[in-house]
């Protein structure tokens, strides 16, 4: 099979969807794989690297839309790029369709075999090619919260490890799952004073046991949030409901209760935000103030650190995409499930239903 892989084109996207090492993988399979010049320059990664690794270099992504077999990339195909798909053309990436109707029709007319990154799962609950970049925006929410805690960057002047002498910051995380752990690893390595809210009983269990001693659990009731409002430099918004909007648990009127220049950082702002005062913000311009609070809500928080976030990717993508390209998507899914469930477009068709039933489609 032909494989390709472009230069992403979202704004502020600088991953790309394979690797050096990757095409190395897809040509020892027997494959040839283009690669658009210069794709691979945003995670640092050369053209002399891919040509290292057996890839073709391609000068533009029109060319490599007419010859690969399979596309596999990061972000959702943007218009120009739907326009460039072929019937039978397989797309292997993330897609976000049940929040992009245009996308999904457009994708449809096209009549491609569209696996999507985000519903692959292995096991009820298991999606292991979303979980990398939560673990990636966890961590990064500690250390921007540590960053916008200076004083020169509007925070209150904080170091959260403290010194000697001098009390530690306070950290609460509000969702105890792949982000709040994340988040809450990289908070105690600093230092911090960790406390982890959940409403999952279970999971604070399971928490308490990991870390017994190194950070406090507590049920996210309206009495423990209104307690962390009050005593906390950073809080970190770490919720999710699956298939709903976030819960929304710090209204506007709450900020009153917080300390002077602490500072919310919201991760679930891609399922808009759990504090009311949230709103999406990008990595050119990440932070805002409302009544002297400061936000910090960048809906795409893993671009940041793109190599890593290339590297954590496609680490997970490979083999799935390894099985697309040898056996075909039609064996790929029939053999397993979970890409089965990764698939969501089939020659024109819906085929997962959490797309078909956002707009009322036949599925
Ligand atoms: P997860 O399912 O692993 O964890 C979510 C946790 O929230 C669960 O433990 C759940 O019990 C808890 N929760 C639900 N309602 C709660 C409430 N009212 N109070 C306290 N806890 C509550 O999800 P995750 O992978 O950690 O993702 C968390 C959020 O981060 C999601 O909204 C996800 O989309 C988002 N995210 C954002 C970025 C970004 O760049 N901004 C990147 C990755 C993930």
């Amino acid at each position: 099979m032909v494989v390709g892989t472009v230069r992403e084109i979202k704004r502020h996207e600088y991953r790309i969807g394979l690797t050096p090492q990757c095409v190395q993988a897809y040509i020892g399979r027997g494959h040839s794989v283009l690669v658009e010049k210069d794709a691979g320059l945003g995670a640092g990664f050369t053209n002399e690297e891919y040509l290292e690794a057996g890839a073709q270099l391609i000068d533009g992504a029109a060319e490599v839309f007419k010859a690969a077999d399979m596309i596999v990339k990061v972000k959702e195909p943007q218009p120009v790029e739907i326009e460039m798909l072929r019937k039978d053309q397989i797309l292997y990436t993330y897609l976000h369709l049940a929040a992009d109707e245009a996308q999904t029709r457009g994708l449809m007319k096209k009549g491609v075999k569209a696996i999507a990154y985000e519903t692959i799962e292995p096991q009820k609950g298991l999606l292991p090619c979303l979980k990398p970049m939560s673990e990636i925006a966890g961590r990064l929410s500690a250390q921007e919260g540590a960053k916008y805690l200076e004083k020169p960057f509007g925070g209150r002047g904080v170091l959260l490890g403290g010194v000697p002498g001098v009390a530690r910051g306070k950290v609460a995380i509000l969702g105890g799952g792949v982000v709040g752990t994340n988040a809450a690893q990289i908070a105690m390595g600093m230092g911090a004073e960790v406390t982890i809210l959940d409403i999952n009983a279970g999971r604070l269990e399971e928490l308490d046991q990991l870390y017994h001693g190194q950070l406090s659990t507590l049920y996210s009731t309206q009495a423990n949030i209104d307690k962390v409002l009050e005593e906390s430099d950073l809080i970190i918004g770490a919720v999710l409901i699956p298939g709903a909007k976030a819960p929304r648990l710090i209204r506007r009127e709450d900020l009153s209760k917080m300390k002077t220049g602490a500072l919310l950082v919201d991760v679930a702002i891609d399922q808009g935000g759990c504090f009311e005062t949230s709103k999406p913000t990008t990595h050119d311009d990440p932070v805002y103030t409302v009544d002297g609070i400061q936000h910090y809500c960048v809906a795409n928080m893993p671009g940041a650190v793109s190599r890593t976030s290339t590297l954590a990717l496609t680490s997970t993508t490979l083999s799935y995409g390894l099985a697309i390209a040898g056996k075909g998507v039609e064996k790929a899914c029939k053999e397993d499930n979970a890409l089965k469930l990764g698939l969501n477009l089939y020659n024109g068709k819906i085929t997962y239903k959490g797309v078909a039933d956002a707009f009322d489609l036949e599925y």
